[in-house]
């Protein structure tokens, strides 16, 4: 009989957001405008290349990216998505039974890769649904070798500002590693969350992780990256699944990179939108607490379960988190219309 390990046996899977047919996908936490207008039409050409296997150090995207931040290639290391990039660092840095801290509930995906790593997960419950950062600094100990601080935290879309994230840094320990989520920064309002590469780009133990799955329209593709000092970066790069950033995903990856207007005029649309449908829903008596990124969370505990199912009666598929709360995806206006006006008839 084949062992499996039993520290496996009881991991939840990843829920992905449902996709059904004929519904308003506001799962997924997707962009709702689709691919950059530059990126459509070069992949159609680059399929006919899938015969060959991709550059396997990305090297046009890092350049890319190593302008796009200002700082040497050396500092960044991409993967599949951010999330693998994720699980890459937690290769690069646990040992088994280390610790690894992050707030609790944040992205799901953070104890899964924990212990996919052999790492022990050290959940810290949220404040005002927000992450407790004084708590996490507190629940380092000496078997911690990462903290992930997830901002804006998904799912309850909240953000913690600068003061805090720098008194944060100040009290880990340098050989900590923190890792600075930042899947939605292109949402926040830069005058409140700090950008964590410029607040502490310049620490030996900080990495900002980013992503094209959210407002650069490339969630189907995988490709994200992280910024970190060169020799954890270097790191990171050995234990990336070889050629998991596919050509495809890497030359859009640059084209998408070069649209920085248009992704900062569609991530305003969405910040409009975002602004609309807090409003709206405050004024039917939700608590809504104020979002800095591409979806709202609804705090709906108990009733999570019956909310998503009277959604997805109206066509409408949201992110339930069962006993905790919804989260809803900020969409095209129309699809924002349809959710609210299922909201509003929520038990009216
Ligand atoms: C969506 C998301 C990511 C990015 O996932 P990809 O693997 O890049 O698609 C990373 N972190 C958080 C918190 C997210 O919500």
């Amino acid at each position: 009989m084949v062992r499996v390990r039993s520290s496996l046996a009881q991991l939840p899977a990843y829920v992905p957001g449902r996709k059904l047919p004929g519904t308003a996908a506001l799962a997924g936490n997707e962009s709702p405008y689709g691919m950059l207008p530059g990126v459509v039409a070069r992949l159609a050409e680059l399929a006919g290349g899938v015969s060959r296997y991709p550059d396997m150090s990305a090297a046009c995207l890092v350049d890319a990216l190593a302008r796009h931040h200002g700082v040497e290639p050396e500092r960044i290391a991409v993967g599949a998505g951010s999330s693998e990039v994720c699980g890459q660092l937690l290769h690069a840095v646990v040992h088994p039974g280390d610790e690894v801290v992050f707030g609790w509930r944040s992205f799901e995906a953070y104890p899964i890769l924990t212990a996919v790593a052999g790492g022990t997960a050290v959940r810290v419950p949220l404040r005002e649904h927000g992450l407790d950062l004084d708590a996490m600094a507190a629940a380092v100990t000496a078997r911690t070798r990462l903290v992930f601080v997830c901002n804006p935290n998904n799912p309850t879309s909240t953000a913690v500002g600068e003061r805090a994230l720098r008194d944060f840094a100040d009290r880990v320990p340098d050989d900590v590693l923190i890792v600075v989520d930042e899947a939605y920064r292109e949402y926040a309002d830069p005058a409140r969350v700090p950008d964590a590469l410029g607040l502490l780009g310049d620490r030996p133990n900080v990495v900002v992780l980013r992503t094209f799955s959210k407002a650069y329209g490339l969630a189907g593709l995988r490709v994200g990256y992280c910024v970190a000092p060169a020799e954890i970066a270097a790191t990171v790069r050995k234990t990336q699944v070889p050629f998991s950033v596919s050509a495809l995903a890497q030359e859009a990856a640059v084209l998408a990179l070069g649209e920085g207007a248009e992704v900062a005029r569609r991530a305003a649309l969405t910040v409009a939108e975002r602004g609309r449908v807090t409003e709206r829903l405050r004024a039917l008596g939700l608590e809504v607490p104020a979002s800095q990124a591409n979806f709202v969370w609804l705090p709906l505990a108990g009733d999570s379960a019956e909310f998503t199912r009277h959604c997805l009666d109206g066509n409408v598929v949201v992110r339930p988190f069962a006993g905790e709360g919804v989260r809803v995806t900020i969409g095209l206006p129309e699809e924002n219309d349809t959710f609210l006006a299922l909201a509003a008839s929520w038990r009216g």
